[in-house]
């Protein structure tokens, strides 16, 4: 199934006709979103399908919670929430705080980071040397005043010109995706997709997404993808906060309750997938597909594999490439970690040796 061989017509890939954008782009904030959308040809050949992935690991600060953050702190610049020296605090499992730690450099702001403590050591790497304040707090739910969102919160209660971006409930987040990711998916496609498929943390990308698409188009099936431990795969199918399975490698992806960004959005069914898919799918899109990315982005091609079984041969589906893999040489590309969870097995036998 892991082919490690270049076939002839690989040659044909490398195109020097490279159609770029006459337009220069301004900083940072001018430089998130307009994500390239790229097919996958072994999966596409495999499935029958175009199984297409909006490439968001190319936004500047490496992932598709850049959008995110620069529609949550545009929206407090607009609404005069926040002014000059401002400080803005999120909880985030990272990506989000990478993103606003960015945003925050380029525009003289300080940002202060609540993390939980069980994510990936690069992530807070990145952030501290961002200049981002990081504290990390034990893993709690949400209902316990200790969850690292009511540090957060509170943090900004405390303090003068200090904005709670809060991703989970602040709907800039969705907009943001409403008005770039959802449209730039729609234009890329001519408007031929079928199908979209995603996992979600706050919910802000499938959400805003799906919002647009389902407006251009009603008859666009709209997905939820699922990690264990998170209770979305069961409130889409039965409207039950029901938890599937236990806690994931997957990081940054999965869900307690609902957010209001995720709160009456389209979405028409959801997909459980389990770490051995995801952890498998990111093996072979590194070996057979030539991309290095997290396990959410893992996940989420599994699921639009899954999916592509029950649509027509030739359909579109989309998904996303959320960030790269360097951030997770410690969990997902460690050897300990993997056999620790079981999950070796998912990695063909013959790429174990490049574990970590
Ligand atoms: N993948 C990764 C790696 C993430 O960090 C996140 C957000 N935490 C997501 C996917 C999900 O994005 P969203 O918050 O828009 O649902």
């Amino acid at each position: 199934m892991f082919a490690s061989t270049i076939k002839h017509g690989a040659r044909r890939c490398l195109s020097t006709d490279v159609s770029f954008s006459a337009r220069i782009l301004e900083g940072f904030r001018g430089s998130v979103g307009n994500t390239p959308l790229i097919r996958l040809p072994k999966l596409s050949e495999e499935t029958g399908c175009n199984i297409l992935v909006k490439a968001e690991y190319l936004n500047p600060g490496g992932s598709i919670k850049d959008r995110a953050a620069l529609f949550l702190i545009q929206d407090a610049l607009d609404k005069n929430i926040i002014k000059e020296g401002a400080t803005i605090v999120e909880g985030t499992a990272g990506n989000t705080g990478i993103g606003l730690a960015h945003l925050c450099n380029a525009l003289g702001f300080k940002c202060v980071i609540f993390m939980p403590n069980n994510q990936s050591k690069a992530k807070i790497d990145i952030l501290r040397l961002l200049g981002a304040e990081v504290t990390t707090v034990p893993v709690v739910p949400i209902t316990d005043p200790n969850n690292y969102n009511h540090h957060a919160k509170r943090y900004a209660e405390q303090r003068e010109n200090t904005l709670w971006t809060n991703q989970f409930d602040n709907r800039a987040n969705r907009r943001g995706h409403y008005l770039t990711t959802g449209p730039e998916i729609w234009t890329q496609t001519n408007g031929k997709v079928n199908a979209v498929v995603m996992s979600t943390g706050t919910g802000g990308t499938l959400a805003g997404v799906c919002m647009y698409l389902k407006e251009k188009n009603n008859k666009i099936r709209t997905v939820l993808a699922d990690p264990p431990g998170s209770v979305l795969y069961n409130y889409i199918k039965s409207g039950k906060l029901e938890r599937m399975g236990d806690a994931s490698i997957t990081e940054g992806i999965g869900q307690g309750r609902v957010t209001q960004n995720l709160k009456d959005a389209p979405i028409d069914e959801s997909l459980f997938i389990s770490d051995q898919k995801s952890v498998h799918m990111v093996f072979k899109l590194l070996y057979e597909e030539g991309f290095f990315v997290g396990a959410s982005s893992g996940l989420n091609v599994a699921a639009a594999v899954e999916l592509s079984q029950s649509m027509p041969k030739g359909s579109t589906i989309v998904t996303c490439i959320c960030d790269n893999g360097q951030k997770y040489f410690n969990r997902l590309f460690s050897n300990d970690e993997l056999s620790k969870r079981g999950l070796l097995d998912s990695v063909p036998e013959q790429y174990r040796k490049n574990l970590f």
